[in-house]
């Protein structure tokens, strides 16, 4: 439940010392790692999805600061400051830094990141079901004003079931619930 965001950073050094490969699921770029506790919750989560008939895969899950470095530092030279402060944190504010959060994709969506995942049936399933296991949607449609993020449908990150449920039914955001707490 470390607030991770535009305000709040991790230390450079942070890495979480129970990472884990991810051996039994889809990905599309190899060598993803997650904590111990998340990786198994995942699986259960792709194995729901899959009898409800949707196939989805892991784009993105653990990265370090220097991987997040680099990542913001492709999408500025790539969309220029703006657009990149919008879509991808810079190094130490992202929550994929914390080893609990996963970026998901499916076929329809052509394995990318977008924002019509979240009108395809995996990206609505993952919403009305993600908090069953314990995931929130970091990034809401509509909530850029509170998260400092446009519309992030692929990216979850594990609260455990009790907190992700009590934020779906609020209807709030992962945020915001933090800021309840404080
Ligand atoms: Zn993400």
């Amino acid at each position: 439940m470390y607030p991770v965001n535009k305000q709040n950073a991790l230390p450079s050094s942070y890495v979480p010392e129970d990472l884990v490969p991810l051996t039994s699921v889809r990905t599309t770029t190899a060598n993803q790692r997650l904590r111990r506790l998340v990786a198994p919750v995942l699986d259960q989560l792709l194995t729901a999805a899959k009898a409800a008939g949707h196939d989805l895969v892991v784009s993105s899950a653990f990265r370090s600061y220097a991987e997040q470095e680099s990542v913001h530092a492709y999408w500025e030279s790539t969309l220029g400051k703006v657009q990149a402060d919008r879509q991808s944190a810079l190094a130490g504010h992202s929550e994929h830094q914390l080893g609990t959060v996963v970026d998901l994709t499916s076929a329809s969506v052509g394995f990318q990141l977008e924002e019509s995942f979240g009108d395809k049936p995996e990206g609505r399933w993952l919403r009305e079901n993600a908090h069953r296991f314990g995931f929130v949607i970091s990034y809401p449609a509509g909530k850029e004003a509170v998260t400092g993020y446009a519309y992030e449908p692929w990216h979850i990150r594990y609260v455990g079931v009790e907190q992700a449920t009590a934020i779906y039914q609020k209807g709030i955001t992962l945020e915001e619930y933090l800021r309840t707490l404080r």
